[in-house]
């Protein structure tokens, strides 16, 4: 057996398993026998610990229970926040070395998972996705800021620079937006642009790129792009960007 492989149970193993629980059950349907003994056709050694799937290149697939319970411990322990803050510091001193060499300043913020955190939501829904529900999350309820975003957005008012918001929530939350985001604490921007309803694209880059675009075209300099995904700082017209860590999904 390789490294990769895990022990399976034979044929007879199985067989002799299944003949087990059928008598098991049996005896427990006729009413007589001892008390039935749990048997579990899961084989001991096989815990979540262990890897079950192995590509021909080499590579895993990590069970998904298993990512799940990672990406709760990433948050739970404090791990994720810090990393945000460890890089939102250093793009706060990268504006600060920035700013005197740009005559109007601004910086782009994405909203879920930059400005905001969407993880009680994504947790309750399995980290899966689901429009209604998130539809119905952005209107009935707050989002936490991560803290170390809204200490850059609060450096960035301070200092004078213009703050742009640049989401892919569509249109039809603009409301509910500027409520959560005015309840975490982000109380003024120059722009908030969310995507059109009718927007089709696979990638959120054709529209990401095209808004900072407009804000250079309304004569600002982005100093500095931030967000969870690629696809939020793909496609120029920033001097830095910024990318934090999410483990929950990916957009392309
Ligand atoms: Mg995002």
């Amino acid at each position: 057996m390789s490294a990769h492989e895990s022990p399976r149970p034979t044929t007879s193993c199985f067989l002799r398993t299944i003949a087990l629980v059928a008598a098991t059950l049996g005896a427990a349907a006729c009413g007589f026998g001892a008390t039935p003994t749990p048997v579990s056709l899961i084989p001991a050694n096989s815990g979540p610990a262990r890897s079950n799937v192995h590509l021909a290149d080499g590579s895993e697939i990590t069970q998904l229970e298993v990512a799940k319970s990672r990406i709760i411990d990433f948050h739970e322990s404090g791990e994720w926040e810090e990393q945000v803050t460890q890089i939102t510091t250093e793009a706060r001193e990268r504006l600060a070395a920035e700013l005197p060499s740009a005559t109007r300043p601004a910086i782009v913020l994405d909203i879920d998972d930059t400005a905001l955190s969407s993880f009680a939501i994504q947790r309750r829904l399995g980290f899966g996705w689901v429009p209604s529900a998130w539809d119905e999350w952005v209107r009935s309820s707050g989002a936490p800021a991560h803290a170390g975003v809204l200490a850059l957005y609060r450096y960035a008012l301070e200092q004078g620079v213009a703050v742009f918001f640049v989401t892919g929530r569509r249109e039809h939350l603009r409301e509910p937006t500027e409520r959560q985001l005015r309840a975490a604490g982000y109380g003024r921007w120059v722009g908030l642009y969310l995507k059109p309803d009718d927007y089709s694209e696979k990638s959120v880059v054709p529209y990401k790129t095209a808004q900072r675009q407009a804000i250079a075209d309304l004569g600002f300099e982005i100093l500095l792009n931030v967000g969870d995904q690629w696809s939020d700082l793909d496609g120029g017209n920033a001097r830095v960007t910024y990318k934090l860590p999410n483990p929950m999904y990916y957009r392309p």
